[in-house]
């Protein structure tokens, strides 16, 4: 199902990296090698921006309803390969065959959503201060666009930067996370079968330091848009800054899952298992701080550890959680628990690799952890949350807020006052009442504040200010009466 070797997608062909290096790829279930891909290099970024360059006239030479149409065709073909689709996601991740499949099926609805824009793509038309004047705005494309990506949820990851690239015009080079190299790979053959102009889609795969950079550093590259860690984030600001390229970072987030004394309880442990443990807490939404009013702390504490103790890790649908991505990330997970614990943390379930084979994590709470302590204001994109006890729900919102990131929040409680407090005050950019830190829909526009990105708004008709510029036309309608 996967390829041995996969390569490059440049102008439509399929390429080895230049240099003939390969990188290898584990599988995060069993930790056997799955497959090999392509260890690119700058050549190979560059070769991969020249294709983009030359496609890209021709592409937005065709309307944007026809590139909607496209759009369209390709989500529709991922939508028939969903089986194919959702069991290479789940081999390459170790996530369930289930939350591949909810994965698959959130893609095909970006593109879905995004296709319906080409018919859309709604500019101003509004009056001047001159006499005889329209003023009226275009959307135009920006040119090439290096999209780089996190390998969470590879297929959304691809679908949310690809798709509205695309309807805008624009000809893309990918750089998928080197732990998810074969969902993007599979993107590209479905563009390829629904005839996607060659060159409008590249990909590059390989590392982020070898191919990734490049790509940013290129003076041929018109946008970078990057979803990632805060860290290579920073790097790729700085970078591209240099240029003065136009940028926009998807970042993460230290998110907090509040439970008031109101709350329902059973909910709130129902959504804080969900938030913090889904898809082993690989999520730059993942609630890793758990702030629970006084009242009941010591009731939640007790349900939330015996609820943990329950949940199984492994790949099958019925476990709540898989593998991490990489005995690396394993490694570092732990490491991080164990330093919370000797900095005076109380482990309540957890902090042990999961027995098996592969890079399982068990579920992990703590309490006791300093505000300000690494494991609080860092993030880990592991399943492990930390349990703050606040006096009312300001507490809540100064410890909420209290943090470097700013990407969601939820609260659990029965009151419409406090639920209206907390969305105010949160510093975050998507609030969640009564369920879990969640939020994404295709024609929501989501992203954060403070170290979770640069502002921008992803999916949605948000996505068009990412993917296109906006030109401002004057239009004299009667000359001779200027
Ligand atoms: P990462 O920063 O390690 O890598 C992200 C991508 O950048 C990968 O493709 C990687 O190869 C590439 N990269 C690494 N170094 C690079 C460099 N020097 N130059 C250019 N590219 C480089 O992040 P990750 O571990 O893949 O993903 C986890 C992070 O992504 C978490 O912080 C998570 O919160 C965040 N994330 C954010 C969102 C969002 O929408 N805000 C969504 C998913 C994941």
């Amino acid at each position: 199902m996967i390829p041995a070797e996969l390569s490059n997608l440049i102008a439509g062909e399929a390429r080895p990296a230049l240099s003939g290096a390969w990188l290898e790829k584990r599988r995060p279930a069993d930790g056997q090698p799955l497959c090999r891909l392509a260890r690119s290099g700058a050549a190979d970024a560059a070769a991969a921006v020249a294709a983009a360059r030359g496609a890209q006239e021709a592409w937005c030479e065709r309307t944007v309803v026809e590139r909607g149409d496209l759009v369209r065709e390709i989500a529709l073909l991922l939508r028939e390969r969903r089986e194919q689709a959702s069991a290479l996601v789940a081999e390459e991740t170790g996530k369930s065959l289930a939350l591949a499949r909810g994965e698959t099926d959130a893609a095909v609805e970006m593109g879905l959503f995004v296709a319906g824009e080409g018919r859309r793509y709604y500019g101003r038309t509004t009056t001047a201060s001159m006499p005889h004047r329209q003023v009226l705005t275009l959307r135009q494309p920006l040119g090439v666009a290096a999209l780089l990506i996190s390998f969470n949820t590879p297929l959304p990851n691809v679908a949310w930067k690809a798709f509205p690239s695309m309807l805008c015009g624009n000809a893309s080079v990918l750089k998928p996370s080197e732990h998810a190299p074969a969902s993007a790979w599979l993107f590209g053959e479905l563009c390829r079968e629904a005839g996607l102009p060659d060159g409008v889609l590249n990909i590059v795969q390989g590392l982020g330091a070898e191919a990734g950079a490049p790509l940013v550093e290129s003076a041929d590259v018109d946008l970078v848009s990057f979803t990632g860690s805060a860290a290579t984030g920073r790097l790729v600001q700085e970078r591209a800054g240099r240029r003065l390229a136009k940028v926009c970072l998807e970042l993460g987030g230290k998110n907090a899952l509040v439970v008031c004394d109101d709350a329902d309880l059973d909910e709130a442990v129902r959504w804080t298992l969900a938030s913090a443990f889904s898809n082993a807490g690989q999520r730059c939404a993942a609630a890793s701080r758990v702030v629970v009013l006084e009242a009941v702390y010591e009731e939640l504490r007790e349900r939330l550890v015996a609820a943990t103790a329950q949940l199984t890790v492994g790949t099958r649908d019925e476990d709540f959680l898989g593998p991490v991505i990489s005995h690396e990330a394993r490694e570092r997970i732990l490491r991080a628990v164990q330093a919370a614990v000797d900095g005076g943390a109380t482990l309540l379930a957890g902090g042990r690799a999961a027995p098996g084979a592969g890079y399982g994590v068990l579920p992990t709470l703590l309490e006791g952890v300093a505000p300000d302590a690494p494991l609080s204001c860092e993030e880990l994109f592991g399943p492990v949350a930390g349990l703050y006890r606040v006096p009312d729900l300001d507490g809540a919102l100064r410890l909420v807020n209290d943090s470097p990131y700013g990407l969601t929040a939820a609260i659990h409680t029965a009151s419409v006052h406090r639920a209206m407090r907390f969305a105010e005050k949160a510093q975050v950019g998507v609030v969640v009442v009564n369920a879990g830190t969640h939020g994404s829909e295709p024609h929501m526009g989501f992203g954060g504040v403070k170290q979770s990105g640069t502002g921008w708004r992803e999916a949605g008709v948000e996505a068009l200010d990412v993917y296109s510029d906006v030109k401002v036309v004057n239009l004299v309608t009667d000359p001779a009466r200027t």
